[in-house]
This record gives C-alpha cells, sequence and structure tokens, in this order.
C-alpha cells in the first residue's frame, strides 16, 4: 500500500515537472556592450549559395556589422534553399553560410528560427547542434529565449501554425516531426509564450518567428498569427515584431498599439513589384534586396534597413521614458 501510494505521488510529481518543463522555453543569456546599448543585424531567406546577390548582402552585412560593433546576428528562417537541409552533413550549410558570411563582424553568435522552405529538409538536421561542430555561430531552434539585458529577444517557430501547410501541402513533403499533433504544438508554444512574456521585465521586448503577422508584401497577413500570436504581444507590450517570409524590406504600425511590424526576408532573392500599395500603415516597403539593422538603449531604439550596397533606404526610431526604478 504504502509503496503504491508513493508511486502515484512520483507519477503526479513527475507530470507535473514535465508540463512544466514543456511551458518553460529554453533561455540564453547574451551580454550586451560595456555600456548596457545592444546592437544587431537581422537577414531571413538567405541560403542560395552565394547567388541572387545573397553574397554582396553578406559583404555589406560585413561593413555594417563592423560600424555597428553588433552583438549578434538573427535570421527570421527560410535559411537553406529551396528544401532546407538534406542531412547534418549536406555541404549547403558550409555554401550557403560558413562560406558566405565571412566577414569579422559576422563572427558572432547567429541566433536562427526555421522558415517553411526549412521544414521541406530534415528539420532535425538543420535543429541539431552536430551543426554547431562545423560552425559554433550556429543556433537554431524552435523556441526559445535570448536574454540580452535591456532586451529580452522571444524566437518562435511559426511554420506549424499555418494550417495550409498541413491541409493543402502541394508538391511538397512537411518534415512534422516533433510537432505534430499541430494542435498540441501550438497550446504549448503559445503557453510558453505567454509565459516568458508575462515574467519578462526587461525594456524592449521582441518576438521573432518567420511568418509575417502584417505584410504589404506577396504572402500579405498570416491569420493564423494575426489570430493567435497578435493578441499576446499586445497584452505583455512587446516592441517589435520581426519576421521574414516575403521576400523584401518592410515596416508595418499597428493600428492600435506601439508594435512595430518588421520584415527582414530579403538575404538572396527577393520579389521585385509585388507590394500591395494600399495596406495603410504601411511606413516603408522595398522590394530589393538587403537587411536590417536594430540599436537599442535602454531608451532609444533606432531600426535601419540597407540595401545590396549598404546604403541605407529608411531610418526609423523612437524613445521611451525610462521606467521607475522597482
Ligand atoms: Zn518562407
Amino acid at each position: 500500500m504504502a509503496s503504491s501510494s508513493s508511486f502515484v505521488v512520483a507519477a503526479i510529481f513527475s507530470l507535473c515537472f514535465l508540463s512544466c518543463a514543456f511551458a518553460e522555453l529554453q533561455r540564453f543569456e547574451h551580454a550586451p556592450k560595456s555600456d548596457g546599448s545592444l546592437s544587431f543585424l537581422v537577414v531571413g531567406d538567405w541560403g542560395r549559395r552565394g547567388d541572387y546577390n545573397q553574397s554582396q548582402v553578406a559583404t555589406q552585412m560585413g561593413r555594417i556589422g563592423e560600424m555597428l560593433d553588433i552583438n549578434f546576428v538573427i535570421s527570421t528562417g527560410d535559411n537553406f534553399y529551396e528544401n532546407g537541409l538534406k542531412d547534418i552533413d549536406d555541404k549547403a550549410f558550409e555554401d550557403s553560410f560558413t562560406n558566405i558570411y565571412t566577414a569579422k563582424s559576422l563572427q558572432k553568435q547567429w541566433y536562427s528560427v526555421l522558415g517553411n522552405h526549412d521544414y521541406r529538409g530534415d528539420v532535425l538536421a538543420q535543429l541539431s547542434p552536430s551543426l554547431r561542430k562545423i560552425d559554433s555561430r550556429w543556433l537554431c531552434l524552435r523556441s526559445f529565449v535570448v536574454n540580452a539585458g535591456i532586451a529580452e529577444i522571444f524566437f518562435i517557430d511559426t511554420t506549424p501554425f499555418v494550417e495550409l501547410y498541413w491541409t493543402n501541402p502541394k508538391d511538397h513533403t512537411y518534415d512534422w516531426r516533433e510537432v505534430s499533433s499541430r494542435k498540441d504544438y501550438m497550446e504549448t508554444a503559445l503557453k510558453s509564450l505567454e509565459s516568458a512574456l508575462r515574467e519578462s521585465s526587461a525594456e524592449w521586448k521582441i518576438v521573432v518567428g518567420h511568418h509575417t503577422i502584417r505584410s504589404a508584401g506577396h504572402h500579405g497577413d498570416t491569420q493564423e498569427l494575426v489570430d493567435l500570436i497578435l493578441p499576446l504581444l499586445k497584452a505583455y507590450n512587446v516592441d517589435f515584431y520581426i519576421n521574414g517570409h516575403d521576400h523584401c524590406l518592410e515596416q508595418i504600425s499597428d493600428f492600435d498599439s506601439p508594435i512595430q511590424f518588421l520584415t527582414s526576408g530579403a538575404g538572396s532573392k527577393a520579389w521585385r513589384g509585388d507590394v500591395k500599395n494600399n495596406y495603410c500603415q504601411l511606413k516603408f516597403f522595398y522590394d530589393g534586396q538587403g537587411f536590417m539593422s536594430l540599436q537599442l538603449t535602454q531608451t532609444d531604439a533606432q531600426i535601419v534597413f540597407y540595401d545590396v550596397h549598404g546604403n541605407v533606404l529608411h531610418k526609423w526610431g523612437m524613445s521611451k521614458q525610462l521606467s521607475m526604478p522597482k
């Protein structure tokens, strides 16, 4: 009797432990600069072995990265075209990443999310720690948090949210290992994101995912994310939602919150002329190749978009009042 009740207690304890563990996102600490400020680059939709100006964008990232003395780089997904990585030995990893982003200033940590094209290969290969033995800059996980002092950055794997990839994959095969069922995956991902946002006391809260929430580009808004993720961003005062997926650079303001939607999906092939011109709240749109930088101090944010030549296309800044000491 005693042994069976202690078994029950142990089982309840481990169930609780498991559900608590699943609701907790993996966290990484990244020290800001000595003055507490932070700067980083954002690039998306890039891995094409240098083609479609990927190499030229990389060169300019190196130059701007040096100038801003960046802390790290964020990749918004669709890391390897057309179909992700075949396996952990796929040479595309070196051909499209290691041997392209060679500038000294880019030899920093890269934080990456997966895009829909990454799901068309061996998704577990791209998530595998063995890639870090080939290139220690690489860190790609499904959902995680980077705590960088004044900013917390919440990465979320958005591909499984998009219903059409499950119901009508057309000629593509998606690697849904570890995220099936979709319903369970979404529940856990949303619960984890909400709990991390709720606990955050950072001055700047930034959420990164591959898919758009608001976009004037080819794919437009992603309804699943508008319905499920946008309410969390509003409830927990997120400052920026950063994505790729549309092969352009853009900034859109929200209708009824201070959230800025920032697209940086122009790391290689861009889609010229593919824009819905009537999108209201559109602050900036560029249909060529390029990337974005974000510089943060405790009170100020500056966003800059660059083209393939490293020219500044658009600059936008905002200030916050210092929060009262707690
Ligand atoms: Zn995509």
